[in-house]
C-alpha cells in the first residue's frame, strides 16, 4: 500500500497521517446519528470484540472451577500467568517479529522512522530497549496483572461481591460490556494523569517513557506501581455489581489492549489490500511530546475537557506550544520569587 495516499512523511523520515484524531462521533452536537452507526462497528470490531473473544476463552478454558478459586493457592495463579505470558508472547511478539525484526511493512505508517533496535541507550537495561522492555513486561507487569486477576477471581468465587448472572441480568451486563472500553480510558487518564506529576513521574512513570519511540514490547513496560494501577481497572467490577467475564474482560482491555498505542505503525497491512488500523497516533504524540494525550484515543475525551488534548495537526501542535510556553513562564515567576 501507498502510506503517501494517507499522511506525509517529513525529511527525517517520520510518517504522520492526514486528518485529526477525532473524539468519539456521539460527543457531537448536534448529534450525529449517521456517523454515530457508521462508528460502532469499527467500536466493536476488530479490537474489543478480540479482547471478548480472549475474554471468553480464559473463563471456559484457562480459569479453574469456582471451588478452586476460593483457596488462594500458588497452583492455579502460576497457570494462569503461565497463560498471560504464553498469549502476550505470541500476540506481542508476532507484531515484534513481523514489522520489527523481519520488516514486512518496512517503514510503511511508520510514525518514527527509526526502529528502537538501532538506537542503543543508556537508560535502558543493557542498553537495548527491546531487552529492558522484554524483561520489564515479563517479569513485572504481567505478574502484577495475573496478581489482579487472581484476586478478583477469589473474590468472586467467595462471594464476597455480587456475581450477577447473564440469564437474570442480560441488558445491564451488555450495558457492561459496553462501556468497559470507556471505564478503561477514564481509569487510565486519571491514574496516569497522576504518575505525570514531578515526584511520581520520577519515580515511576519515567520508566515507561524512557521508550520515545515505542514498540510493541514497550507496552507493558512498567515500574511495578504502575503495572499494579494499570491492571487495577479490573477492580471496578468488584464495586460495581458485574460478573468476573465482564471484569475479564476489562482486564483484557488493559492488559492486551496496551499494545494499541505503541505498535508505532498507524495501519499493519495484514495483508497487501486489507490494513488493520491501530489507533496508535494519539498514545504515540503521549510518548513524542509526554505532556498531551493522557488518555486514550477521545472515546472519553478528557483530554479536551482538561485542555491536553493534541489532535494530530499542526494546530494541535500550536495550542501545546503555547501551553508549554506558559507553564515555562509560571515556573520562571515561581523561580524568580522563590529567589527574590
Ligand atoms: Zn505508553
Ligand atoms: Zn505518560
Amino acid at each position: 500500500m501507498d502510506d503517501h495516499n494517507f499522511g506525509t512523511r517529513n525529511k527525517r523520515g517520520d510518517w504522520a497521517p492526514n486528518g485529526h484524531i477525532e473524539v468519539a462521533p456521539f460527543w457531537a452536537w448536534p448529534p450525529k446519528l449517521m456517523t454515530v452507526l457508521k462508528w460502532l462497528p469499527e467500536y466493536v470490531w476488530p479490537w474489543n470484540a478480540f479482547h471478548m473473544a480472549t475474554a471468553l476463552l480464559y473463563w471456559f478454558y484457562v480459569v479453574p472451577d469456582v471451588t478452586v478459586m476460593k483457596t488462594l493457592s500458588w497452583g492455579w495463579p502460576l497457570w494462569i500467568y503461565a497463560v498471560n505470558a504464553g498469549a502476550i508472547f505470541v500476540f506481542y511478539g508476532s507484531v515484534e517479529l513481523f514489522f520489527y525484526v523481519k520488516r514486512k511493512q518496512g517503514n510503511r505508517f511508520k510514525y518514527n522512522a527509526k526502529f528502537p533496535g538501532e538506537q542503543p541507550s543508556d537508560v535502558f537495561w543493557f542498553k537495548s530497549q527491546n531487552i529492558d522492555n522484554f524483561l520489564r513486561s515479563f517479569f513485572i507487569s504481567i505478574p502484577l496483572w495475573t496478581l489482579v486477576e487472581v484476586l478478583f477471581l477469589w473474590v468472586f468465587a467467595n462471594g464476597w461481591v455480587p456475581w450477577l448472572s447473564w440469564a437474570d441480568n442480560p441488558y445491564y451486563l451488555a450495558f457492561l460490556v459496553a462501556v468497559a472500553p470507556m471505564i478503561h480510558e477514564v481509569h487510565f487518564f486519571f491514574i496516569h494523569r497522576l504518575i505525570h506529576w514531578g515526584p511520581l513521574y520520577r519515580w515511576i512513570h519515567s520508566v515507561h517513557h524512557n521508550s520515545v519511540n515505542p514498540s510493541p514490547w514497550s507496552s507493558l513496560s512498567m515500574h511495578p506501581v504502575e503495572g499494579f494501577l494499570y491492571h487495577a481497572v479490573a477492580f471496578w467490577h468488584l464495586v460495581i455489581p458485574s460478573n468476573p467475564i465482564v471484569a475479564m474482560f476489562q482486564l483484557h482491555i488493559a492488559g492486551f489492549g496496551a499494545v494499541n498505542g505503541h505498535i508505532g505503525f498507524d495501519k499493519l497491512e495484514i495483508t497487501e489490500e486489507t490494513p488493520l488500523d491501530t489507533h496508535a497516533y494519539a498514545h504515540y504524540l503521549h510518548h513524542k511530546y509526554f505532556e498531551v494525550n493522557y488518555g486514550g484515543d477521545g472515546l472519553i475525551p478528557l483530554d479536551k475537557w482538561f485542555g491536553t488534548w493534541h489532535d494530530g495537526t499542526k494546530d494541535g501542535d500550536v495550542q501545546m506550544q503555547t501551553r508549554f510556553q506558559k507553564k515555562k513562564e509560571r515556573m520562571n515567576a515561581k523561580t524568580a520569587r522563590a529567589n527574590s
